[in-house]
């Protein structure tokens, strides 16, 4: 069976100099100071892989599931080092060798990430039957009668932790197409699959956002998922053929831009033109989806977006940066733009605001001592801020801050998205001009 470490392409293999410059930026290295918990270390081991020296064996793939694909690194790097390729190409060589054995593990991949990740309309079926197991208040009736003693460990530990989920879905707070006052540009918005279920309201607010800056916006109303968490997980296959069908269905000819409102999705999205490279039917069509993906903030920064005049918030406000929309796409200083944009915001800056969450995609479930180690950190440095709103950009920081807050019965009142706060502003500007009317 060819070695896909060996596939890649010999120079981004090579590119690590030694240097250690990522070591104290890495969150898994922080916890237990070991080479191979670090980037330097996990680099050393998939050459040595490459080079044929080390074969994959389980202590190797549980490495490449210790590290948190968080990005850390690759800001750090003065050399360069593609480090997402890697740990993509690794994870997925890990897969294709088997060498985790287990049923259950086998069996949670294959009905997470083959179906019910792959299938938007069941991934609804199934928030659905979260909310009504909520709202009939058989959720309270089952811990009160301490029914879930019956589920296995892991799953009782993880049940608290899942998402709250709404009433109602993006597209039936969204229609798929909408129109400004004076159009200057058309865009696509992406819904996300988590977002979709636990936070619409966030997607309603980035319709809301581009409206109010003049864009037509298209929103399909049933979309694939973008397949990050199947390229984060070792299945690239299922990644391309969702890439594939995202980009059927939202043609990157047809728009000024597509908009991604979670940083974990959109550090994905952004290189469909890498993931699709060797398609020569999808190849070109991947490039131009890759130029034009943005993030919200960074896209509303780039259009230069109008400042709302009314006055909406008037809490201190901190900001928590997901790892992969400041390490994977570079996004750090928008999302800050648009909080200081909005009147009333103060906007304070808490310690380590880019220091992973310990969300990191479903590494929460596959590792919940590091990233229950690392949910601490980040609490107790949101609370050195002293702010009344957290703000972050993607659903899984989102949610794994809302559970810490939970936990503590902290005196934050709101952890929200940038956007939806900038809605607000448009909003009450409206209001009061409605009033002068
Ligand atoms: S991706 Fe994050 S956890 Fe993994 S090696 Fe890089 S900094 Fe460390
Ligand atoms: S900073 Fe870059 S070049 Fe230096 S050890 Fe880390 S990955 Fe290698």
């Amino acid at each position: 069976m060819k070695n896909l470490l060996k596939s890649l392409d010999y120079s981004v293999l090579q590119q690590c100099m030694h240097c250690g410059m990522c070591l104290p930026v890495c969150p898994t290295y922080a916890e237990t100071k070991e080479e191979r918990h670090g980037p330097r270390g996990r680099i050393s081991l998939m050459r040595a892989i490459a080079d044929g020296e080390l074969e994959i064996t389980r202590g190797f793939a549980d490495e490449m599931y210790y590290c948190l694909g968080c990005l850390a690194c690759t800001s750090a790097c003065p050399a360069g080092v593609n480090y997402a390729e890697l740990f993509e190409t690794a994870r997925a060589e890990v897969e294709r060798r088997h060498v985790i054995k287990s049923t259950q593990r086998d069996f949670w991949r294959w009905s997470v990430v083959k179906v019910l990740f792959t299938r938007p309309r069941l991934l609804r079926l199934a928030g659905r039957g979260l909310w009504l197991w909520r709202v009939t208040g058989m959720q309270a009736l089952t811990r009160a009668l301490r029914l879930t003693y019956l589920l296995p460990r892991r799953l009782r530990e993880l049940e608290p932790q899942a998402p709250r989920v709404g009433a109602k879905f993006s597209h039936q707070l969204i229609k798929p197409v909408e129109k400004p006052a004076q159009q200057k540009r058309r865009v696509a918005v992406l819904t996300g699959c988590v977002q979709d279920l636990a936070f619409p309201e966030i997607n309603r607010a980035t319709v809301d956002v581009l409206l109010a800056n003049n864009c037509e916006v298209h929103t399909p109303p049933v979309q694939p998922c973008c397949g990050s968490l199947h390229a984060h997980n070792g299945d690239l296959e299922s990644a391309r053929t969702l890439a594939r069908r995202l980009i059927d269905m939202i043609p990157p000819e047809n728009f000024d831009a597509i908009i991604s409102n979670a940083g974990g999705c959109g550090s994905h999205l952004r290189h469909y033109d890498h993931l699709l490279r060797d398609d020569p039917a999808y190849a070109a069509r991947a490039v131009e989806w890759s130029e034009k993906l943005r993030d919200i903030s960074e896209y509303l920064v780039e259009i230069d977006f109008r400042k709302p005049a009314a006055r909406a918030v008037t809490q201190t406000v901190t900001y928590h940066e997901s790892c992969h929309l400041c390490h994977g796409q570079k996004v750090s200083a928008q999302p800050r733009a648009v909080l200081r944009a909005i009147p009333g915001v103060e906007l304070r800056e808490c310690p380590e605001a880019a220091w992973c969450c310990g969300s990191a995609g479903i590494y929460n479930i596959t590792q919940p001592v590091t990233a229950g180690r690392l949910q601490d950190r980040k609490m107790a440095n949101l609370r050195r801020a002293h702010a009344g709103i957290i703000t972050t950009a993607n659903p899984g920081c989102h949610l794994q801050i809302q559970n810490g807050l939970r936990a503590e019965k902290d005196t934050v009142t709101e952890v929200a998205h940038p956007v939806v706060l900038l809605a607000r502003a448009y909003a009450a500007e409206k209001n009061e001009a409605a009033a002068r009317a």
